[in-house]
């Protein structure tokens, strides 16, 4: 056992560690959130101390009161961002900043406290060089990073707790979706909203997943693979999919315009959609945030001006739609095809994650 010490953390790595041929096996295909390394970080927050020192311990079961608010009233939020081998062997992480920010907002939202972006970012960097071995070395393959804080006051009145915990841990991934990079059929969800105005939409919390998932057993049922959400209150324009945010390409005679629905309150703002809308326009095409309604994506497509749709997030990078279903018919997009603009900016995505294309905006984080 190690102890070592932090600005704010204090570490205590586990006294085995899994062999080389264990940890080799486990990495080999591991899916997405399955396999998880052998270290986590917790961080406890009073009202009355704030945040204490954090602790880097061995990854394993969390001891809560039954009476703690977030099992009651749901106060969770958490994050997801990646670390990606680079080919001098360092470790990066892409863009850790705006997560700790967003981290924040969504705090904000649910009367949860501010964690400083320094501290969230020190935890993972910490995790990360502990769990190194765990960071895969293939292109397309990362090391997913899960923070979270949930409320963990015993109390059962309804106000906000008085005592958190943010924990951090870590899970090789492979392709978010199996079977790689296949173009997914979407159900255009209309008898379940995702968040409506006032809501919770832009934050990342636990309650918005908690709710979407009958809607994803409804478009299962129906053969599809995901759900697109609709605004709550016209229930025509389009908002997401799943937990991923949503472009669709134009061609706009002769001009590639990608198209994204404009941040309402109602949508997650996606590190990964700003991220796409700059290297958009770095690659020739024009970029556009605004409401896109379903009508319009039936027409667009019938007038042969729209010619791509795909899904963005840090889990999946980019998720090309196939086919999309409603009660009211279904449509079929680039030949159910992978498209040219979508795979080119996953392409200028990933070089740029994994080291292959220079980091122009300052996107990576060294880990050291
Ligand atoms: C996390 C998330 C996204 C994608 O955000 P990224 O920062 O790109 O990973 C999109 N929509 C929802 C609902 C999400 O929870």
């Amino acid at each position: 056992m190690a102890l070592a010490v932090l600005t704010h953390l204090d570490i205590r790595t586990a006294s085995e560690r899994v062999s080389d041929e264990e940890r080799q096996l486990r990495m080999t295909n591991p899916g997405f959130g399955k396999v998880f390394t052998e270290h986590m970080v917790t961080i406890r927050y009073t009202d009355e101390k704030g945040w204490e020192r954090g602790l880097l311990q061995p990854y394993g079961p969390l001891m809560l009161d039954p009476a703690s608010s977030v099992l009651h009233y749901g106060q969770a939020i958490f994050e997801g961002f990646k670390a990606y081998h680079q080919p001098d062997g360092s470790v990066k992480t892409f863009r850790p900043f705006a997560n700790a920010q967003r981290f924040n907002q969504s705090a904000e939202r649910l009367a949860m406290p501010q964690l400083p972006e320094e501290i969230f970012v020190e935890a993972a960097d910490a995790l990360i060089r502990e769990d190194r071995a765990w960071v895969p070395t293939a292109v397309g393959e990362s090391l997913y990073l899960r923070p979270l804080m949930i409320a963990t006051e015993a109390a059962l009145g309804v106000k906000p707790s008085h005592e958190y915990l943010f924990v951090l841990f870590a899970s090789p991934a492979g392709s978010y979706f199996s079977g790689g990079v296949k173009p997914v059929t979407v159900w255009i969800s209309e008898d379940y909203v995702r968040a409506a105005p006032g809501g919770t939409g832009f934050a990342k919390c636990a309650g918005n997943y908690a709710a979407s998932l009958i809607a994803q057993k409804q478009a299962q049922g129906e053969g599809c693979d995901q759900v697109v959400w609709l605004d709550a209150v016209h229930r025509k324009y389009i908002e997401e999919m799943g937990g991923m945010n949503i472009f669709f390409v134009y061609n706009e005679s002769g001009r590639t315009v990608v198209v994204t629905p404009e941040l309402t309150g109602t949508l997650l703002p996606g590190v990964t959609r700003r991220s796409i809308l700059e290297l958009a326009r770095e690659l020739g095409f024009d970029a556009e945030e605004r409401k896109i309604s379903v009508d319009e994506w039936g027409a667009a497509l019938k007038e042969g001006r729209m010619t791509e749709a795909f899904a963005c997030g840090t889990a999946a990078v980019i998720t090309p739609i196939g086919h999309a279903k409603s009660k009211h018919g279904e449509w079929t997009v680039n030949g159910g095809r992978t498209g040219p603009v979508a795979a080119k900016l996953r392409e200028a995505l990933l070089n740029v994650q994994h080291g292959l294309a220079p980091d122009t905006h300052g996107w990576m984080h060294e880990v050291g």
